[in-house]
């Protein structure tokens, strides 16, 4: 078998109900609807083995950013992988592609943010995080500062250590999860759990849970604060405009190290390099993925702030800690390609001073929808929330029943939108057009009406 026998769809289900355990996934419901097998990808457009055209209004898992087909990309791989596929960057060695994406990353990261750890992905990074926290913690003589504190809904990744800081109760199900000094605290949806209070109070409200666990465990307890500047698997959860400010102020108080990852909002998608200058905040530690190779190759990495790589490199000695594709040549190589295609494209200039405008602007009138409760969005990100009942922003009484079937009925009408129970998510490549924008929300519209 060679990739390039020919199959026919039904051939490639069966083959893949044989023998392929896929992630996320109910095999079981796999089974009875085959898997939709995606062919090729050009721009913003998937094309399914059926022919059929499909919008791709999540950048396949918020990664493609740049868009599909770009041939800079793949010719960089190429060119890489012929001059050198491989070599390690441990034991005192480093390849170029790798030495000029970690300046190339520290170029556009806040200034105080000098230094890079590669990845494989965004766990890995999450991984990476936490064993970095407490190294850093150890260095400093302070050995009891280990809890890192996540939020409830927050994703950080699969792996144990991912999965544990991240708060979704499913994962923490399956595996025993946390693992040992990990502590959530509630997130900041106004939308599904503000009650009574208004944004703005329930955003301050949020926040001070972080200063009520801290008091809690006692300071000299906690190592970090972990989250991502606008949650994204947990569905988009832009948090009030109060929240990150009453975070600043509690974090200033105690000596804690904050973790913002950026798997999802580093690289334009907030219209800033990065969520955290969106959001103003001076983070210790950025987790990156996704965006930082447009998901060409996979890729990961920790951006380390000078006060932690100051303790690793001046105090620490050897850090026993690193992946065998920490720094791959071609990843790096097209990682740096993408950088320069997003610099020299001013990818992120039009995703703040036009996409975003445009497709906010366009998604705010889908509230007037009878089946919309609330529409969000920050940047390329945005959020539609289902209700039974406008009025009340009553939900529908089976969870998740109105976002399955309003994400189904997407898909059959060539949008690729994703359900995280019953609010619809999206998060398209950054270099999509108004036109394309117009196409989607078109879409979105029609399918609500099929749902309603
Ligand atoms: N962190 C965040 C915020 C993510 O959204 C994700 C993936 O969606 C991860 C970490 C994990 O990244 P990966 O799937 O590359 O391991």
């Amino acid at each position: 078998m060679s990739n390039e026998t020919h199959y026919s769809t039904a051939q490639l289900q069966a083959m893949d109900a044989a023998h392929y355990l896929h992630p996320f996934t109910d095999h079981k419901e796999l089974g009875e609807r085959g898997t939709r097998i995606i062919e090729r990808a050009q721009g913003v457009y998937l094309w399914d083995s059926e022919g059929n055209q499909i919008l791709d209004g999540m950048a396949g898992l918020w990664c493609v950013s740049i868009g599909y087909g770009r041939t800079e990309l793949a010719d960089a791989a190429y060119k890489q992988m012929l001059e050198l596929p491989y070599y390690n960057s441990f034991f005192q060695c480093a390849n170029p592609p790798a030495v000029k994406l970690a300046t190339a990353i520290a170029e556009i990261a806040p200034a105080h943010m000098n230094h890079v750890f590669f990845t494989g992905s965004g766990s890995e990074a999450n991984d990476t995080v936490l064993r970095m926290v407490r190294r850093y913690w150890d260095l400093q003589g302070k050995p009891t500062k280990k809890t890192i504190i996540g939020r409830v809904n927050g994703y950080h990744g699969s792996t144990v250590a991912g999965a544990s800081l991240g708060g979704m109760s499913v994962m923490h199900e399956q595996g025993d999860l946390p693992i040992p000094g990990i502590v959530h605290i509630p997130q900041p949806y106004w939308f599904g759990e503000g009650g009574d209070m208004s944004p703005d109070e329930f955003g301050i409200w949020a926040a001070q849970q972080l200063e009520a666990k801290i008091q809690e465990l006692g300071e000299d307890q906690v190592a970090a604060f972990i989250a991502e500047p606008i949650q994204g698997a947990g569905g988009v959860i832009i948090p009030p405009d109060t929240y990150w400010p009453e975070i600043k102020r509690i974090l200033a108080k105690y000596d804690i190290l904050l973790v913002m990852d950026e798997v999802i909002c580093g690289f334009g998608r907030t219209g800033e390099w990065f969520g955290s200058q969106y959001y103003d905040l001076k983070p210790d530690l950025m987790p990156i993925a996704k965006g930082m190779t447009s998901g060409y190759l996979p890729m990961g990495g920790v951006i380390v702030g000078e006060r932690v790589a100051k303790a690793l490199i001046d105090q620490g000695g050897e850090f026993f800690h690193g992946y065998t594709y920490s720094g791959h040549p071609v990843a790096a190589a097209v990682g740096l390609e993408n950088l320069r295609i997003l610099r020299d494209e001013k990818i992120v200039e039009y995703v703040k001073q036009e996409a975003a405008p445009y497709l906010q602007s366009r998604i705010a009138q889908l509230a007037e929808h009878r089946l919309v409760g609330e529409v969000r969005g920050v940047g390329l990100l945005g959020a539609i929330e289902l209700v039974s009942d406008k009025t009340t922003r009553a939900r529908f009484a089976e969870k998740g029943a109105a976002g399955s079937i309003c994400r189904d009925m997407c898909v059959r009408n060539g949008l690729v939108m994703r359900a995280v129970g019953d609010t619809m998510i999206m998060s398209p490549p950054l270099v999509i057009t108004t036109a394309e924008i117009d196409e989607m929300v078109s879409k979105i519209w029609r399918c609500l009406d099929l749902t309603a």
